[in-house]
Formats: structure tokens, C-alpha cells, sequence
């Protein structure tokens, strides 16, 4: 056929909406996306056939079209593996719910529920309500608030306490989190002035002393989450900088970020501080995430002293801050898991990650090795290797934790583009390129049937190529 009889034979719109596969098609994905996908199809075909290519039947247009709106409506949303060695992967959407949570949220979107509704007097309620028993009874504090998420708790407790004053902060404790949360930022944008003492390495406590005048409106205390300080280091611990506050009739807050409710050496993971402990310290309110280390949905928790709770409660910021009844629910059902610290490991996605022994990773990396040997060609070596995860969000910075993967040898560009076609899978394979070699922590694989069956996904053509 020549040209012109090939883009003659081309079939129309119509027809191919007319065809078994179109009106199957249209049944799927609505008359107005296949047209303008079987108009991006024909077109494509337009060229090709100008370019010598011969014309394709009515079938094929129709299976190049479904593709195309297959293409368009794949969702980068859709889950993917974290083998990055980083369990709580801030851009990966950090902690993965437990089952119950997931059970709780899904109720909640489905069902009408007493949200801020009092069941006992049939009179308004409050949304607050179904956290705060479980959260006082946890941290030991008299009072809690619920809001969108740490930065938002950190905003919202200094504006509600200390708005127009000032708050006094060690200079080795001025954080930035990522993104634009830095804290001499947060400050000023919740109208409080900062006050900042003692020196980067080292602060005492006659620094905050000195630093109180009739405008300080609070002490502040920083987990500095995501670095540490070495060396020639002094600083005021939580029980000390709460007496300094209480001798001067001002209250102490303490933002642990990640704040957990449970003490981690339990499972073999290096102490961080609890938010119980941080109470008991002294200090009057305590903010954390809901979503690190605690292993619910997005969130952060202000807990602390009634009559601060109530202030911050009353805050119109409260209103625009608040969490809404999915994430109520999923994290009433994270938090009922804490009354039974014996089970948690186990129910709580989070920390059965984090307490995996590396000799089953180690027995998952060996059993995986062949599996995934078998789908690259010559050119990528592959190896079973010890390596080293993260819990990620900033808690622990420094401490890592044994752990068992795979470690894919291949020279550069080849390297790029095997990690490129590991996250172009139907379920992406995210690994973290280092040192000449894609890397793939398995401590965060559980699904590893679900895992070889989407590398028959693979490629084969565009890694030959590579
Ligand atoms: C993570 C963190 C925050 C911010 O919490 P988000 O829940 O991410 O908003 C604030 N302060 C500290 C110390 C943190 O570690």
C-alpha cells in the first residue's frame, strides 16, 4: 500500500467508538477521554505511516487508545516498595497504618459518626474527645489537642501562650526540619519574639536566667531531632529548664518531634525520649507527631497542663489547624494498640519494621537473590549485603539499625536507568543509589511473592539497551 492508501485505510473516530473494544472502552473511561485518545492514536499513526510505517487495523487503534488512557490514568499515588532503608520516608508518606487503623478510617469514610456529637445528651460534642482519654492515659498529662500535624502543634501552642512576648531557646536547639519549618521561622510567624541564649555547643542554665524579663512568656526546649551535637557539649535537660520556668511562674514547653509513647530498648532500639517522660519532667506542654515514630496518620498532639490546653483550645488557629474524622479515627484505633505493649511489635506496622532481625532479612535477601538475578542481564551484578537502615523523620539521626538487601552492581548510566525502570513498575521499586551500586534494604519488604511477580514487569528490551 502506498501512502495515501495507508492514511485512506486509517479508520474514522467513529468507527473505532463504534468497535467491540471502543464501546468497551467508552463503557470504562466515558465517551470524551477515548475520543480525544483515540484522536492522539490516529494521530500518532498519521506519522508514523508518512514515515513508511504500515497502517494499523481497527483493533490495534483501539488497544493502542486503551493503553494510552491506561497511561493517563495511572495514579502516582499507587503503592509502591520502600526499600530506600529508611522506615518512616517522609516523601514515601512515612509510617504505614495498622490494620485496625486502616478498618477505623475506612468506617469513618463510609458511615455517619458521633464526630462532635455527645451520644449520652444528644448536645454538641467535641472532636477532640475520642483522643483525649487515650492520650492522657498514655502520657500521663491532664490535657490534650489534636491538630494537622507537629509544625502546626509547635505554631499553634506558641501563639495561644506566648503571641506579643517572648520565648526563650538554647542556640544548639534552633532546628530546621526540612521543607520550611525552621523554628526561628515558626516563631515568627506565631508573633512570638525569640529569644536565643547560650552558644551552639554549649548552654547553661544561667544562660536561660539571665535571659527572663518581665515580657518572657515561656522556656523552650527543642529535640533536635534530626542532628546532634558532639564533643564539648553542655546543655539543660527537660527537668532542670522546667524548674528554672516554674521558679519564675512561667511555663515550660518541650517539642520532642518525634515523641514516642513507648520506651524503644524494649525492642532493641535505642532509647528515645518518651513523652510520658518529658511530663513527668515538668514540662507543660509536650508536642510530637502522630505519624513518626507513633505509626498513625498525619497529626501532631499538644499535651500538657488543663489550663494551657483550654488556651490553646480557644484559639481561632484551632479551628483552621484541626484534624478531620478520618484521621480521628484511624488514630483512636493506633493509640487503643498502646494498652497492650505485649502485642504491639506485631500490630504496629511501625515498630514490626523496626524490630525485624536482620537474620530474617538476611534469609529474605538470600531467597530473593536468584529470583531477581534471574531478571537482569548480563551487565548488573547483583549481591546479598549487609546494610544499614534508618528510622527516618529525624528520630535517631545517628544510630542505625543492622539490617539485609540486595546491592546491584552495573556502571553508571546503566545504574540510572535500572533504578529508572524499577520505578516505572506497576508497583515502583524505590532503592537508593550509592557508591556504584542500586541498593534495596529489604527490612521494609513483607510482600515478597507480590514483589517477584511485578518484576515480570520488567523491560527486558530497555535494559538490554541499557
Ligand atoms: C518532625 C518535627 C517537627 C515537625 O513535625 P511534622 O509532624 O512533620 O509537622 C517539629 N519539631 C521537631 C523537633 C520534629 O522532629
Amino acid at each position: 500500500m502506498d501512502e495515501r492508501s495507508s492514511l485512506r485505510a486509517l479508520p474514522s473516530v467513529d468507527v473505532v467508538l463504534n468497535g467491540a473494544r471502543g464501546a468497551a472502552l467508552v463503557e470504562r473511561h466515558g465517551r470524551a477521554s477515548v475520543v480525544d485518545a483515540v484522536r492522539t492514536v490516529l494521530a500518532r499513526h498519521r506519522e508514523g505511516i508518512r514515515e513508511g510505517q504500515p497502517a494499523p487495523s481497527l483493533e490495534g487503534v483501539a488497544i493502542d487508545a486503551g493503553n494510552l488512557l491506561d497511561a493517563r490514568n495511572r495514579s502516582n499515588l499507587r503503592p509502591l516498595f520502600n526499600l530506600t532503608g529508611t522506615v518512616l520516608h517522609t516523601n514515601l508518606g512515612r509510617a504505614l497504618l495498622a490494620e485496625a487503623a486502616v478498618e477505623a478510617a475506612t468506617t469513618a469514610m463510609r458511615e455517619a459518626l458521633a464526630l462532635e456529637f455527645d451520644l449520652d445528651t444528644g448536645r454538641r460534642g467535641e472532636r477532640d474527645s475520642h483522643l483525649r482519654r487515650l492520650l492522657c492515659e498514655l502520657t500521663g498529662a491532664e490535657d490534650a489537642t489534636i491538630v494537622n500535624n507537629n509544625a502546626a502543634a509547635v505554631l499553634l501552642a506558641l501563639n495561644a501562650v506566648a503571641a506579643g512576648r517572648e520565648a526563650v531557646v538554647s542556640r544548639g536547639e534552633l532546628i530546621e526540619i526540612g521543607g520550611a519549618f525552621r523554628m526561628p521561622d515558626i516563631m515568627a510567624r506565631a508573633g512570638v519574639k525569640l529569644v536565643e541564649v547560650g552558644t551552639t555547643n554549649r548552654t547553661h542554665p544561667k544562660d536561660y536566667r539571665s535571659a527572663l524579663s518581665a515580657d518572657t512568656a515561656l522556656l523552650m526546649k527543642v529535640h533536635t531531632s534530626n542532628y546532634r551535637i558532639e564533643g564539648f557539649t553542655a546543655e539543660v535537660d527537660g527537668r532542670e529548664l522546667s524548674a528554672i520556668a516554674h521558679e519564675a511562674g512561667l511555663p515550660m514547653m518541650n517539642d520532642l518531634g518525634s515523641g514516642t509513647l513507648v520506651d524503644l530498648s524494649r525492642w532493641g532500639l535505642k532509647r528515645e525520649p518518651t513523652v510520658a517522660e518529658a511530663v513527668a519532667e515538668g514540662a507543660d506542654l509536650v508536642t510530637f507527631s502522630g505519624d513518626k515514630l507513633l505509626g498513625g496518620p498525619q497529626a501532631g498532639f499538644i499535651v500538657g497542663k488543663r489550663d494551657l490546653i483550654a488556651r490553646i483550645n480557644a484559639n481561632p488557629m484551632k479551628r483552621a489547624l484541626r484534624v478531620d474524622k478520618i484521621r480521628i479515627a484511624a488514630m483512636q484505633a493506633t493509640l487503643q494498640l498502646y494498652r497492650d505493649p505485649d502485642r504491639l511489635a506485631t500490630r504496629l506496622p511501625t515498630l514490626r519494621l523496626l524490630s525485624r532481625p536482620q537474620s530474617e532479612i538476611r534469609a529474605l535477601a538470600e531467597r530473593l537473590l536468584p529470583e531477581v538475578a534471574a531478571f537482569l542481564p548480563e551487565g548488573f551484578t547483583p549481591s546479598a549485603a549487609e546494610c544499614h537502615s534508618q528510622i527516618g523523620s529525624g528520630a535517631l539521626p545517628t544510630d542505625t539499625i543492622p539490617s539485609f538487601g540486595l546491592s546491584i552492581e552495573a556502571s553508571g548510566s546503566a545504574l540510572e536507568r535500572l533504578a529508572s525502570i524499577f520505578r516505572a513498575l506497576p508497583r515502583p521499586v524505590i532503592g537508593h543509589l550509592h557508591a556504584g551500586a542500586l541498593r534495596l534494604d529489604l527490612r521494609c519488604l513483607e510482600d515478597e511473592s507480590g514483589f517477584i511477580e511485578n518484576l515480570r514487569s520488567i523491560r527486558q528490551a530497555e535494559l538490554f539497551s541499557a
